[in-house]
């Protein structure tokens, strides 16, 4: 009973804290407790299957996966908006609106339109049970296991809830989420997604729920549908759910007449590139529910409300010329220069085109007229040509067959969008923008060296490859461009700190194409040494959690080639970290030389692990279980009693995390 009490309270609290984290955007708790709370419930419910919960928080870190999505009849129908593109549009719809009413008083919800994937979402009792896509509106595909990952979404209800009830929102991933998920793609070479719409319905359909999990996606709810439900109008039933606990965008507005719906149109069109993610439009409804009733739908659509699009920002402009950039990992993109031209409040002088599918099917050539629109991205495109102004003597875009900074032959692999540069290790950009991948933040993290003073280097034939930094020395670099004494210095001394990096940032530095900072990490942890890894068979590899086939090869690829070998012996000569070192803890000492422990519950101080690195870390070992050799047992919170039992039994002194920091201390 006790145990089942912990359980529910720690399930409770850090509902809680998902709440206030996710739909209030108002944290009260370190991200470190989050995580040392939710070890602990983890924990209780390993040891206790028998109080498993579904709709616990340990299960929003995903782990189903789906391979075939069923299909499911919507209860209620899910169905589309009428558009409206124009004021007159919202006139008229007033007009028809009022002949079946009979001009009544009238008031509005306007609200976002938020742009990404629609779902449907039912609870029963205050509990979340299933979530379908919306499909044709009749049925949809059942991805509970997946929705259940995305944090705003609650799995247990609170307040005033009725029994049953549909919910519908939209998927959407804001903006910083989506630059983020892409910048880490781009990272380890691999393409970035175009926009978070599509990102975010495609995250729906993943097989792995423990993708979507890592996935930051966001559910903003606007509609509830249901049998006697509690409220009255369409914003009641905002507040009320709300209340309820989902998130349901504050800036949803209760106005009195088509005016007041204009006034919300027009300063949302102005504002809503400051809104954290996408809004194409506003949807505006006839506010009472009773009404609502009296309106009914048409075969698509209801007749109480209404979107608005705003109008997308789009100029026309002339393609003057396109250029083909090269990446760190070989990959060529192709960028639209064009004939300056104001857009959304900013000058857009080029655009991205993608790759050469991409310029084939809008058939784009030099001299044509283009539309550029901004979407979320931070790039405008070009989304069609004006044929009627393209000059008569202009010629189909031949795509590039040799890279335009070394001229060697381009690749293009089966499935791949992208084209390659193959010359890894002659090519300009890609050697820059390996070093320069080498001594950013989360890789070696060299100070006093940018990625500009990397290309002067390598423009001054100093630096070819990440070794050769080692070599630098305060006279090369002094001559260069605005080099003085005092940066020249600082740069051979943050080379010289590198040295100190752990391995598995080593790891992710030396730009393994797929290897990005996870990766990196579990094949660190898991090899221990790099020359365990650079000898893993392919097989050994898939065999390591997490890592597929495809980063298996790249990395057998990236071992077999003589180039890097010798560039990995340089680095190991100048004593750059190839093993996973136990950190050296200025606080080691011997003085649990010759005991042994048994670690057992949550702590307070120390993660589990830490605990256990200290103890090592002091000369002690760390025995897995309690027996006759054991010669303390450090009880956490919550510590299994048949632990506590066998302790007692044999007589071996339980200690506290506290009564350890002194052991530590006194004998110091
Ligand atoms: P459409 O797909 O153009 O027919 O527009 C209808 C879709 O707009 C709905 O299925 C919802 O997914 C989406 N939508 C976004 N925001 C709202 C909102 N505030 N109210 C209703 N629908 C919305
Ligand atoms: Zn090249």
């Amino acid at each position: 009973m006790e145990i089942q009490n912990t359980i529910q309270a720690l399930r409770a609290e850090l509902n809680q804290h998902n709440y206030n984290y996710y739909v209030l955007d108002n944290a009260t708790i370190s991200d470190y407790d989050f995580d040392l709370k939710l070890k602990q419930l983890q924990e209780l419910e390993n040891k206790h299957p028998e109080f498993f919960d579904e709709n616990s928080p340990t299960q929003r870190v995903g782990g189903t996966v789906t391979k075939n999505f069923k299909t499911i009849a919507h209860q209620y129908r899910m169905y589309s908006l009428d558009n409206s593109y124009s004021k007159d549009d919202l006139l008229d719809w007033e007009t028809r609106i009022q002949k079946v009413l009979g001009n009544v008083d009238l008031q509005y919800t306007c609200e976002l339109k938020y742009d990404g994937a629609s779902i449907s979402i039912t609870y029963e009792n205050g509990k979340l049970i299933q979530a379908l896509t919306r499909g044709d509106g009749f049925q949809g595909d059942e991805v509970t296991s997946n929705i259940k990952t995305i944090k705003s979404i609650p799995l247990q209800l609170k307040g005033n809830y009725p029994d049953k009830f549909d919910i519908r929102g939209e998927i959407i991933l804001p903006f910083a989420g989506f630059e983020k998920m892409n910048q880490e793609l781009i990272e380890i070479g691999e393409t970035p997604y175009s926009n978070p719409r599509n990102t975010a319905s495609g995250s729906l359909k993943l097989q792995d729920s423990a993708e979507v999990a890592k996935r930051p996606l966001e559910c903003l709810l606007y509609f509830v549908a249901g049998n006697n439900l509690p409220f009255s109008s369409q914003f009641e039933g905002l507040e009320s759910a709300r209340n309820w606990g989902f998130k349901v965008p504050k800036e949803a507005k209760l106005v009195n007449n088509l005016q007041e719906v204009f006034d919300f149109i027009d300063y949302w069109d102005l504002h809503r590139h400051d809104l954290p993610y996408e809004t194409d439009g506003v949807v505006i409804k006839v506010n009472s529910i009773q009404h609502q009733e009296e309106l009914g739908y048409t075969a698509k659509s209801p007749r109480w409300a209404m979107a608005y699009k705003f109008k997308s920002e789009q100029v026309s402009t002339e393609l003057k010329s396109i250029s083909y950039q090269v990446g760190r990992t070989g990959a060529i993109t192709p960028v639209a220069n064009l004939e300056p031209v104001q857009l959304a409040g900013t000058v857009v002088k080029r655009a991205s085109l993608h790759n050469a599918d991409q310029i084939e099917k809008l058939d784009i050539r030099i001299g044509d007229t283009v539309f550029v629109e901004k979407g979320g991205e931070i790039i405008p495109k070009i989304i069609a040509v004006d044929l009627d102004k393209r000059p008569e003597n202009s010629e189909v875009t031949k795509y590039i067959t040799h890279c335009p900074e070394c001229q060697t032959q381009l690749v293009r692999n089966e499935g791949e969008a992208n084209h390659y540069c193959p010359n890894f290790y002659g090519c300009p950009p890609q050697i820059i923008g390996r070093v320069q991948h080498y001594i950013s933040r989360k890789a070696m993290d060299i100070e006093g060296l940018g990625g500009e003073t990397v290309a002067l280097l390598f423009n001054n034939g100093l630096v070819h490859n990440y070794a050769d930094l080692y070599e630098l020395t305060v006279e090369q670099i002094l001559p260069l461009e605005r080099m003085a004494q005092k940066s020249a210095e600082n740069l051979v001394n943050g080379v010289e700190k590198s040295k100190e990096i752990p391995f598995e940032s080593v790891l992710f530095a030396l730009g393994i194409r797929f290897v990005g900072e996870t990766v990196a990490k579990k094949l660190a942890k898991h090899y221990a040494t790099i020359d365990a890894l650079s000898k893993a068979s392919l097989m050994d590899l898939i065999l390591v959690d997490e890592i597929g086939e495809r980063i298996a090869k790249s990395v057998i690829e990236f071992f077999e080639n003589e180039e890097n070998q010798k560039i990995i012996e340089r680095l190991k000569s100048y004593g750059v970290q190839f093993e996973i070192v136990q950190k050296n803890n200025p606080n080691a000492t011997e003085k649990l030389l010759g005991k042994t422990f048994v670690v057992s519950g949550v702590f307070e101080q120390f993660s589990r692990d830490d605990l256990k690195k200290a103890i090592e870390d002091n000369g002690g070992k760390v025995g897995s279980s309690i027996s006759a050799k054991t010669h303390y047992v450090v009880a956490g919170a919550n510590m299994g009693p048949a632990k506590l039992e066998k302790a007692v039994k044999l007589n071996i002194p339980v200690i506290s995390e506290n009564d350890f920091i002194k052991m530590l201390d006194e004998t110091k």
